[in-house]
């Protein structure tokens, strides 16, 4: 069952001839952690070059961090009386938008600070360079401890990154970019923190005032003509009106940092509720996956709503390539459909993966659902997908695909599929994916170990997930609490560190909440205030 999903385990290492192999594996590992050693400490001088007045405060230890848009920093500092403390110092790329960068720290500054949303200490600031101050939380990498979390400890986790989550909600943010490592978890010290704003998107009535003003993606398309350039004045303002010739610049952090190309996706503007086209996902995705019986291709089509704003095509073309694979001319010259989609693929609710413009908190939820999944599966990443109709088709794959087309309907969204698939039983799925199920021969931690880094359903392994999908259930333990059995629940919660970790004894509300997060429609999706009052986490105040 395992090697079915492509799990593959090192060979036992038996003769001496690998050991010249590995001595010499040794010291090139040596030469590039050298040359990395040497790229940091350039790196670290920069910094203090770029923005010299650092050095008066702090001493730069190490690189902790690098994305596309920042780069992270330990540093300790002789702040206030008493001991050093370790900041986190990110350094945002010069090139970030300067309303993108006020935002983030709006964001940090109004609502960090507690519920385990990471503050601020200060904000540094030459010319176009910003480095924000925070305090340091160590943290563990998730993959590091997937695999030796106890059930205990996933709850703590999922209660303390929903009080992140309502916090910010609150506010009126959506995080947009919710996953493991922008929630920092220290496992010793029971510390989490919600890190990085650098998406976020304010709802309508959001309590962040510079989120009002920074663009979504959909906004940033439509404007890309216009020239984007850098201010460096001596102000990014925190509060109080945007200046103009701020507002109407077009450079952001998110359109640096995942750049969608019409190439990659094409969910386009259709006409009388029947069109969209993705010409060339579509025929990628068929590529891709129609090479297996059980292969599953997907289009996402507009219904009535969007219609008439952002078709470019006369009205009067009818199209006739409805509910078949191929694009037809009228199709190809619509004009796309934009909304926002930033974030990570395998974290991207449906109604983002289908662009749908109406986007609120219930994403961030959607991505706590799977990070849960992996949590309860013990494997990260769970999705992992290079385009958004793929990671379509994933969910499908898990979620089912009737169900997946009739949520897309309720927010305006079409989808075909090539074929039915049907949805998993979540408890059945996370089981025999860690291992748990009497049809499946147990996994020793050490083995886990090497399973938990693959991801769940990949494409590599689609067509081995749709085969998944459609194993017949093997034989289920049964020992697991039924709902509405209280008593038993209550006996459990006590025993969770005993017995087997937990694992063996899942309660039914855990996988309940998992469906609710899972929810493809969000409307209906549970909120991050209505999860903390979940049954799973009836034990637990806030
Ligand atoms: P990016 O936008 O580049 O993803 P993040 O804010 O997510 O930037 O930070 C990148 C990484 O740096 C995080 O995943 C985390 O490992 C580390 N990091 C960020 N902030 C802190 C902090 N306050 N304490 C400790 N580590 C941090
Ligand atoms: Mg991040």
């Amino acid at each position: 069952m395992e090697a079915s999903l492509g799990i593959q385990m090192d060979e036992p290492m038996a003769f001496s001839p690998q050991r010249d192999r590995f001595q010499a594996e040794g010291s090139l590992k040596k030469n590039e952690q050298n040359f990395k050693l040497a790229g940091v400490k350039k790196d670290i001088e920069k910094l203090y070059e770029a923005v010299p007045q650092l050095s008066n405060v702090f001493k730069i230890k190490d690189k902790i961090g690098e994305g596309t848009f920042s780069s992270v920093y330990l540093a300790t500092a002789q702040l206030q009386v008493g001991p050093e403390e370790k900041i986190a110092l990110k350094h945002l790329i010069p090139t970030s938008h300067p309303i993108r960068i006020a935002a983030e720290l709006q964001c940090l500054t109004v609502a960090g600070g507690q519920d385990n949303v990471m503050g601020v200490k200060y904000c540094f600031r030459k010319n176009d360079h910003v480095v924000i101050a925070m305090p340091y939380l160590e943290h563990e990498s998730f993959l590091d401890i997937l695999n030796s979390l106890s059930f205990q400890e996933v709850r703590e986790y999922m209660f303390n990154l929903f009080k992140a989550l309502k916090r910010i909600h609150q506010f009126g943010i959506v995080h947009r970019d919710v996953k493991p490592s922008n929630f920092l978890y220290n496992r010793h010290l029971k510390k989490y923190a919600l890190v990085d704003f650098g998406l976020a998107q304010g709802t309508h009535d959001t309590k962040i005032e510079l989120l009002k003003f920074v663009q979504s993606e959909a906004q940033q398309e439509r404007c890309s003509q216009n020239k984007s350039h850098i201010i460096t004045g001596n102000k990014i303002p925190l509060s109080g009106p945007v200046p103009k010739e701020l507002d109407q610049q077009s450079t952001t952090k998110a359109s640096v940092k995942r750049p969608y190309t019409n190439a990659q996706i094409q969910i386009k503007q259709g006409k009388d509720g029947k069109l969209m086209k993705q010409s060339k996902t579509v025929d990628v995705l068929s590529r891709k996956l129609a090479t297996k019986k059980k292969a599953i291709s997907t289009k996402v089509m507009n219904s009535a709503v969007m219609r008439k704003t952002a078709s470019s095509c006369p009205a009067s073309l009818t199209c006739d390539c409805y509910a078949t694979d191929k694009v037809c001319s009228i199709c190809l010259s619509r004009r796309q459909q934009v909304a926002p989609r930033a974030g990570t693929p395998g974290f991207r609710a449906p109604e983002v993966l289908t662009k749908c413009p109406d986007q609120t908190t219930a994403i961030d939820m959607w991505s706590a659902g799977v990070i849960f999944l992996s949590l309860l599966s013990g494997r990260y990443p769970f999705y992992k997908a290079s385009d958004d109709l793929t990671a379509l088709a994933q969910i499908m794959t898990i979620r089912g695909s009737r169900e997946t087309i009739q949520a897309a309907k309720t927010f305006g969204k079409s989808i075909l599929c090539s074929k039915e698939v049907p949805a998993q039983d979540l408890r059945k799925l996370c089981e025999r994916l860690r291992g748990m199920d009497s049809s499946t021969p147990k996994l020793t931690s050490d083995i886990q170990g090497h399973a938990s880094h693959q991801p769940a359903i990949s494409e590599k392994t689609d067509h081995k997930a749709s085969c998944l999908v459609q194993t017949p259930p093997g034989q289920y333990s049964g020992n697991s609490f039924k709902k509405g059995d209280s008593n038993s629940c209550e006996h459990c919660f006590d025993e969770y560190n005993t017995n087997l970790e937990g694992w063996n004894e899942v309660p039914d509300e855990a996988y309940d909440l998992l469906d609710k997060l899972l929810d493809l429609n969000p409307a209906s999706r549970i909120t991050a205030e209505e999860a903390l009052l979940h049954p799973f986490f009836k034990d637990m105040s806030l």
